[in-house]
């Protein structure tokens, strides 16, 4: 059995997934937050060595700000092949934070992983799911979709709101979703949601 905790120690919601073997972290918070993980992880009786690899749902600031941090205390950060072009796109925000100590992701450090081979990869850490990319709100957007039927989806807008978007990428995401059999979204920003009117996605 796999357990989810809910990390929030600034504006973004983070996952921790226990598997069987081994634990995964989904996003960061801003860069200048190590000292509120720390805090947070305490609340939940977890330490940091608990924890191996870290994903990122997009490489917006507020999602990978301590992710080099976490690196440098031996988490491993795995990065889907569709989104190693962005990992450097936050930089130059976070780089004006001159207090914060922001520190660049190290790309030698990093752990390249094919986005197609998402399932084998989770299932070696006893998680059966898989990760799609989801695009919309960045090009980079992934969701992290459970066999549950869980999902955890970033900054991915509310289905609510696609229609009012109307945009084709944005549709698309939210029919994957569907196909994947999503029941339950876990935003990074929004409140969790139970998706029972399939019906305001109009196929594009
Ligand atoms: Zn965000």
């Amino acid at each position: 059995m796999t357990k989810v905790v809910k990390l929030k120690y600034g504006n973004t919601k983070c996952y921790i997934i226990q598997g069987i073997k081994k634990t995964i972290l989904i996003d960061t918070d801003w860069a200048g937050t190590l000292p509120n993980f720390f805090r947070e992880l305490g609340e939940h009786n977890l330490k940091i060595q608990d924890i191996n690899y870290l994903f990122i749902t997009h490489y917006h600031p507020d999602h990978m700000g301590i992710a080099q941090n976490l690196v440098d205390y031996g988490i491993k950060l795995v990065v889907l092949d569709s989104q190693l072009k962005f990992i450097h796109q936050s930089d130059y925000i976070l780089e004006r934070q001159k207090r914060k100590n922001f520190e660049p992701i190290n790309d030698k450090q990093i752990i390249l992983l094919p986005i197609a081979e998402s399932r084998k990869f989770l299932k070696d850490c006893g998680i059966n799911g898989e990760i799609i990319s989801t695009p919309g709100h960045s090009d980079c957007s992934v969701s992290y979709i459970m066999d549950t039927g869980e999902a955890f989806v970033g900054d991915l807008y509310p289905i609510e709101q696609v229609a009012l978007y109307d945009n084709p990428v944005l549709t698309k995401s939210w029919e994957k979703l569907k196909y994947a059999n999503v029941k339950k979204v876990h935003f990074a920003h929004y409140a969790d949601e139970i998706i029972s009117d399939w019906s305001q996605i109009k196929s594009v």
